[in-house]
């Protein structure tokens, strides 16, 4: 007999799978996380020693909470089973119920977390639109609310570093700190959504904690670029970490042996932050390679980090169309709408995959 894991009996394409059905991709550019813990990731896993986290007696958890504090210049760290626990629990800690949150109108809190600020932290978003997710401190000023009662309170500003469905965009240092200071003017926090912040520190070169060093509360993603299986790290202040805690265990998020997952995140941050200069080479030279097809638009023309978009209205044919021969050969890029595809490298693909792939999708689209 067959089972499901889907809620409803039934299920639906994406929510039950047959396992079998599953495809393989020899070169998977859909995302960062299609990466697959490395040999010497698993081992360090399998090494790791453990505690039960809920009683903070998880030395590899605890290990790790330090050096996230310190990689981003915060107090101190709480490690999280994904980046989306990541940034609803800072706006559970530092929001009430019809808080406001400024952020820009193609963020992931917005459109890709399953509305969980507004389900479960009552909160309510204003978007500042913008193609490559940046803003500005007027911007800031211009969509705060003047304290009034009839309006919903301006609580906190969300930055995503890098923007994800802005193209891979890195916020300059200048322009968080000009961000942050119109948000303080304004009374306002500021949380920074550092899915890929360690690819900005590499992209700018200026450190991680420079970046966040404006912002009140930030995290990092262990399961983009950095590879690992499962995992982010939420700091900030520590009465801040402290409240978070709490909203950790009423959320599922308290753990027991952590450290196992832990531990991949520490061989992430000692092995693979510094490769990521690699994972923006291999965009930009991907990037180049396809950039001369005939009715293709690629969005960062150069990419500034490992993410980028294309633009296929103009070749004659359709999204899908052309993800299906790319399959075929066994590349995937992903489908965002049906006249735009999004690329990102990660360290799973090589530059050898790279110049592959530049030939399969020159064939998808024009052959
Ligand atoms: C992936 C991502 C998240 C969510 O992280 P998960 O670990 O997948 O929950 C949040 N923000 C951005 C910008 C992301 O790319």
């Amino acid at each position: 007999m067959k089972t499901t894991c889907a809620g409803s009996p039934t299920g639906s394409a994406s929510t039950s799978r047959d396992p079998e059905t599953v495809p393989e991709f020899t070169i998977d550019l859909v995302s960062d996380t299609s990466t697959r813990p490395s040999k010497e990731m698993l081992a360090a896993m399998a090494a790791a020693p453990t505690g039960d986290e809920q009683r903070d007696e998880d030395p590899t958890t605890l290990a790790l909470c330090e050096e996230v504090a310190d990689y981003l210049g915060k107090e101190a760290a709480l490690f999280l089973p994904s980046g989306t626990m990541c940034n609803l629990i800072a706006f559970l800690v530092h929001c009430r119920p019809g808080d406001e949150i400024i952020c820009a109108s193609n963020a992931h809190v917005f459109g890709s977390e399953g509305g969980g600020a507004s389900a479960v932290a009552g909160t309510q978003f204003r978007t500042v639109e913008t193609a490559d997710g940046i803003f500005s401190g007027a911007d800031v000023r211009a969509f705060s609310r003047p304290r009034r009662h009839r309006s919903p309170r301006s609580r906190l500003v969300s930055v995503e570093q890098t923007t994800n469905r802005g193209g891979g965009a890195v916020w300059p240092v200048e322009t968080l700190a000009e961000v942050a200071a119109a948000a303080k003017e304004a009374g306002l926090i500021v949380h920074m959504d550092g899915a890929r912040l360690p690819n900005a520190a590499i992209a700018s070169g200026r450190p991680a904690a420079e970046h966040a060093a404006t912002v009140d509360t930030v995290w990092i993603d262990f399961s983009k670029g950095l590879g690992c299986p499962v995992g982010g790290a939420l700091a900030g202040p520590k009465d801040f970490i402290e409240a978070a805690w709490t909203w950790k265990h009423r959320l599922g998020g308290a753990m027991r042996q952590s450290g196992v997952l832990a531990a991949a995140a520490r061989h992430a941050l000692k092995h693979n932050l510094e490769r990521l200069a690699e994972d923006h080479a291999n965009a930009a030279a991907l990037a180049a390679g396809i950039e001369d097809i005939p009715g293709l638009e690629i969005f960062p023309t150069v990419p500034q980090s490992n993410i980028f978009f294309l633009n296929v209205a103009g070749t004659g044919k359709t999204a899908p169309q052309i993800a299906a021969r790319m399959a075929e050969e066994g590349l995937r890029l992903g489908v965002e709408t049906p006249t735009r595809m999004r690329a990102v490298t990660h360290l799973d693909v090589d530059r050898p995959g790279i110049d592959l792939a530049i030939g399969i999708i020159r064939r998808a689209i024009s052959g």
